[in-house]
């Protein structure tokens, strides 16, 4: 048998789909709301180049808009999310394993909705469960901000809040485990990410991160948390834009180190994909907005050949080169998110 080329190797990894389990696609689709068909002229061509299959797509809400706005701005993303999946067919929404296997079959692209803090919420149970109609399948307590629910780990190597969940944190997490809703533990402060997993069962995720090893920072996991995550047979997303505090070495064999890192804790079953990005945004902001996040949280560093969903077969291609195997990499690339949506999300909703 003649030796397979790299590039048929990347194409086989990548046919069934690679899954990335957070994007802040709802975002801009709303600041973009005048326009129509913005999915299929702007995201659709990178989504297709890398052949991803399936997206944590997060409803996010800025400062801005907070208090009073949280709720109807959340309502509207998902309202984008589903006008514009509707203009192109080869999106679908899903909200059960089945609804994902179904659209991986049809060569569809799914969309898992996710919420990234819940300030929509306030304080109401009872809009959780009106979300969760609407499709949100995974939530994360807290951006960086505290709320209602808990409180976010900071962009430094200490100083988060000591304190744990609020009661609402709590029960939003209970029900969320009782309804089938992936609890996420992106940017939980350390104390909460501990009370979250000491009041659930299911297997938690951390939906994008990095190692605190390579960016010692409390918004990132250090190596006890990744090994409670190992333990409870949960996932690890890497993130693409806080790889290392430095821009030169913002590049993706540091990537790879993530992945390498969290897989030499606790196994290759416990690592993903969550390349979280932002370049789409962090573009189109103005000068004064961008010093501002750099002075809030930090300066993101976009790795030059993964700045978007179509620079997916670099990794892949950079993973060969580094000696993971085929089977290491389709679980890295899709298997071992797959094997969550399993767990946590319905079989399939009646009727
Ligand atoms: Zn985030």
């Amino acid at each position: 048998m003649p030796q397979e080329s790299i590039e048929h190797r990347i194409d086989r990894l990548q046919a069934g789909g690679v899954i990335d389990m957070h994007f802040d696609l709802p975002m801009d689709l709303y600041e973009k709301r005048e326009r129509k068909n913005v999915l299929e002229t702007e995201f659709l061509p990178e989504i297709k180049g890398g052949n991803i299959g399936v997206v944590g797509v997060a409803i996010y809400i800025e400062d801005r808009y907070l208090p009073d706005a949280g709720l109807r701005v959340a309502l509207d993303q998902i309202a984008r999310l589903y006008a514009e999946t509707q203009a192109c067919a080869q999106f679908t929404i899903c909200k059960t394993y089945h609804d994902i296997q179904k659209a991986r079959e049809m060569g569809k692209i799914a969309l898992l909705i996710t919420m990234e803090g819940v300030e929509p919420l306030g304080t109401d149970l009872n809009l959780f469960h009106i979300f969760y109609e609407l499709g949100v399948r995974s939530i994360g307590l807290t951006h960086a901000r505290s709320n209602a629910a808990g409180h976010g780990g900071i962009f430094a190597s200490t100083g988060s809040s000591p304190d744990g969940l609020t009661g609402f944190g709590r029960d939003l997490v209970r029900e969320c485990e009782a309804l089938g809703v992936i609890v996420d533990l992106a940017h939980i402060n350390p104390a909460g990410f501990k009370e979250i997993l000491s009041i659930t069962i299911k297997p938690p995720i951390v939906s994008h991160t990095n190692v605190r090893q390579y960016y010692d920072i409390e918004r990132n996991i250090n190596d006890d948390q990744i090994k409670m995550i190992g333990e409870r047979r949960g996932m690890i997303g890497v993130n693409s834009v806080l790889v290392s505090p430095k821009a030169e070495k913002s590049i993706l064999d540091h990537y790879v180190d993530h992945i390498e890192y969290i897989a030499n804790l606790i196994g290759i079953d416990g690592v993903g994909i969550g390349f979280d990005f932002f370049e789409f945004i962090y573009s189109q902001w103005p000068e004064s907005a961008k010093k501002q996040l750099d002075e809030k949280l930090a300066m993101p560093h976009f790795i030059p050949n993964l700045r978007n969903h179509s620079h997916t077969r670099n990794l892949t291609r950079k993973m060969i080169e580094r000696g993971f195997s085929d089977e290491e990499i389709e679980k890295t690339l899709r298997g071992n998110w797959l094997r969550i949506f399993e767990e946590w999300l319905e079989p399939r909703t009646g009727g």
